[in-house]
């Protein structure tokens, strides 16, 4: 059965980095504020189920999410912490919150009027949190008029809708300049000044994973990691996480390719002279960006080669010239170490004109996430 998983293209995930990651975070911002772990986007595309299983043993305080379902997600996987829908959350959305025990993220009174009427028609109190426009421009209440929509929220919290927290998100934490975050930290200071809540009745939180490393006298009542507990660096000034991910794809095919041989949709790779070529089964329709068509490494019998072509839906092909030894069924790593090589996450997004982010997001349903050891060392 786990040999079926690996017999074509999969992702290693290492429970216990992503743990030691996460215990990083722990020490950077000290044993004050909560840890809520952001699992959204099935837990960067890891899986969500395994990144709960190892982040329970660090004792989080809760969880977050982006949308209602990946909340749902979490209660039918059994986890009773709370858990925090970050993003905003579309009126019809409200009552399957409700629901499920989770806290939704209020960025304007009509999202806070659902909630409440939602809250009364299945009969259970609903807990939300007001999200703070503090410069990032996509959610949140804006923080210059904290006065006005501060007495308008109160005026509809009660025990059905309660008020239990504030947050706000940084633009640019993983910037080595300073000012665009701590002007952000004073507008969302100045807000929670103007409510009227006192602010120890609230959880206030702001930091990323960037923010909880750079930051971390902004920590407050919590931080809110992500990237970082996947093995995504956060600032070229910061420390490097721990690698969590590898990707990797079996060999299918090994020929060598005569003088003038082409390669992939376009021929745009010709053999300058007789070049030895593996064919891995990994392409686009797993989520391994077309932009490295030509451009992207791989490692394969201990080298690093060069992606040859254009990638394929379903296949790639790297130049192995030189290397006698590679069978089919041999391993290549896309990312990840193998031997004394190794492949980084931001190296694969850089040549791709993206972020981590989205590479780690974009692995598709056809790579088995394979999850090894735990959080427990
Ligand atoms: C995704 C997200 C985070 C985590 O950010 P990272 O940069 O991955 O650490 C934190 N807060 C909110 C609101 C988010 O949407």
């Amino acid at each position: 059965m786990s040999t079926d998983l690996r017999a074509r293209a999969w992702i290693e995930v290492n429970a216990a980095a992503l743990c030691r990651n996460l215990r990083r975070i722990r020490e950077a911002v000290g044993d004050g504020p909560a840890l809520i772990p952001m699992v959204k986007a099935d837990a960067y595309g890891l899986g969500i189920a395994g990144a709960v299983r190892a982040l329970e043993l660090v004792d989080p305080w809760g969880y977050g999410v982006a949308t209602v379902e990946e909340g749902t997600c979490l209660r039918e996987l059994g986890v009773r912490r709370p858990i925090l829908v970050s993003s905003p959350v579309p009126p019809d959305g409200c009552r399957s919150a409700v629901e499920h025990d989770l806290i939704v993220s209020v960025s304007d009174l009509e999202v806070l009027d659902c909630l409440v009427s939602a809250a009364h028609g299945v009969g259970r109190s609903a807990s939300f949190h007001v999200e703070i426009d503090t410069g990032m421009g996509r959610a949140g209440f804006d923080w210059r008029e904290a006065a006005t929509w501060g007495l308008a929220v109160a005026g509809r919290a009660s025990a059905a809708a309660c008020w239990t927290g504030c947050f706000t998100h940084f633009h640019s934490a993983d910037l080595p300049e300073r000012g665009p975050s701590e002007i952000q930290w004073e507008r969302f200071q100045d807000a929670l000044a103007a409510l009227p809540v006192p602010r120890e009745r609230l959880m206030i939180h702001a930091a990323n994973s960037a923010a909880a490393l750079r930051f971390p006298a902004f920590a407050a009542g919590g931080v809110r990691p992500g990237i970082f507990l996947y093995g995504g660096a956060v600032g070229v000034d910061l420390p490097l996480p721990e690698p969590v991910a590898s990707v990797r794809a079996r060999v299918v095919r090994i020929r060598d390719a005569t003088p003038g041989s082409t390669v992939g949709y376009g021929a745009t790779h010709a053999a300058r002279a007789w070049e030895r070529w593996a064919t891995l089964a990994i392409g686009y329709g797993d989520g391994l960006p077309r932009a490295l068509g030509n451009r992207g490494w791989v490692i394969v019998g201990g080298r690093r080669v060069p992606i040859i072509g254009r990638i394929s839906m379903d296949v790639t092909v790297v130049d192995i010239t030189g290397d006698d030894s590679t069978r089919v069924g041999d391993v290549a790593t896309l990312i990840g170490a193998d031997g004394d090589q190794y492949i980084s996450v931001e190296e694969v997004a850089a040549l791709a004109g993206t972020i981590s982010y989205e590479i780690l997001t974009g692995f598709t349903a056809r790579l088995p996430r394979i999850w090894s050891g735990d959080g427990s060392h």
